[in-house]
């Protein structure tokens, strides 16, 4: 029987230090490569110059780097790029680099597909594959920071964890990717340019908050009355309203910091008074802030944006009670790439 060798990304520094003494080399070796390996982003031994041609056959021997590829790329007139990233299972996800003239944004998925069922999300028709491991995470990101520097001349200012799936349903995994990304082992990006963005699952909101991240969180709201959320969002009969303010309170009370609320808004579904005034009560829960992004179609006719007078009206509402919130225009829509567009049509 064939060996299957073990992914050499899943050792810590330690326990390759401590493979390379039980081999009889130094340890520092094993500092050596991690380095190459998260560092440096190295997806082959042979890249790792500075060991001996004898030890990266050694270790080609012995072990694989699983890596992504980015299969296929798709650059819309706005300048954001959707990657077809492939896995080395063979299944596929989405990830996307959005410039603006100050940054560069990377929005990267954390499952292949997603359980959760929202209606107007392109992502939710793909069902649940699997969840991504931290090297498949961190390697999106590596990927975006290298076309940010190829395109733009410039790092990876920002992500976002609002591409396929729900971070919060993958906690460890995406917990250990975001501890590489921000690690001085890894990209040394500042975790507060980090968002990770949730459907709302209240149980793990609070174990986020228990663990006191020094990222943001973002929670995809759509509508503050239940029963019109649940018609959208159909989990979330089991995750109600009053349940996911429970968390937020327990969130802010935590960790002390605003949570974003996303919201769209749509026509016949949230563009009355009543819906305007169920949010503006939500806001007063904890310090928050509301992005109002626009809809983006995926070709269902329940679904169509709300007029610019409805939108207005919220930002007005808002406004008066003193609430800050952003209207935002999408990005990449010409190429599938804006939020809730991520299905793998490529
Ligand atoms: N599961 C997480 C992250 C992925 S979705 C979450 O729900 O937050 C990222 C954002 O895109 C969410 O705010 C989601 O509600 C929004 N979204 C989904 N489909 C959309 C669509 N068709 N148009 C605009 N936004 C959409």
């Amino acid at each position: 029987m064939k060996d299957i060798k073990k992914d050499i990304r899943s050792y810590t520094q330690d326990e390759l230090r401590a493979y390379f003494v039980e081999q009889g080399q130094q340890a520092f070796r094993g500092n050596q490569v991690y380095e190459w390996l998260w560092k440096k982003g190295a997806h082959y031994f042979e890249d790792m110059t500075n060991l001996s041609k004898e030890t990266r056959a050694f270790l080609k021997d012995h072990f694989v780097i699983n890596h992504i590829r980015v299969d296929h790329m798709q650059r819309s007139t706005d300048g954001t790029i959707k990657n077809a990233v492939k896995l080395h299972d063979g299944l596929t996800v989405e990830s996307v680099m959005i410039p603006t003239p100050t940054r560069t944004t990377a929005c990267v998925s954390s499952q292949v597909g997603c359980s959760l069922n929202c209606e107007f999300c392109a992502t939710a028709r793909l069902k649940r594959m699997r969840n991504l491991n931290p090297d498949e995470i961190y390697d999106q990101v590596v990927a975006i920071d290298q076309q940010s520097r190829s395109y733009h001349n410039r790092p990876l200012s920002n992500i976002v964890f609002m591409g396929m799936g729900e971070p919060l349903m993958n906690y460890n995994n995406v917990i250990k990717s975001i501890d590489k990304i921000t690690g001085d082992d890894g990209l040394g990006m500042s975790p507060k340019r980090i968002t990770l963005s949730t459907s709302g699952v209240p149980k793990m909101m609070k174990k986020l908050a228990d663990d006191r991240p020094k990222f943001n969180l973002a929670l995809s709201l759509h509508s503050a009355i239940d029963e019109k959320r649940v018609k959208i969002m159909p989990f979330n009969e089991q995750f109600p309203l009053e349940d996911i303010k429970d968390a937020l309170r327990y969130w802010y009370d935590k960790t002390g910091t605003r949570v974003t609320y996303e919201y769209v808004v749509w026509k016949g579904i949230n563009d009355t008074k009543e819906d305007i005034d169920a949010l503006v009560e939500f806001c007063k829960v904890i310090p928050c802030k509301v992005n109002i992004i626009e809809y983006n179609s995926i070709d269902d006719d329940r679904f169509e944006q709300a007029s610019k007078q409805a939108v207005d009206a919220y930002e007005r509402e808002l406004n008066r009670f003193g609430f800050i919130v952003n209207v935002r225009r999408s990005r990449g829509k010409d190429i599938d790439a804006a939020c809730g567009q991520l299905a793998n049509k490529s």
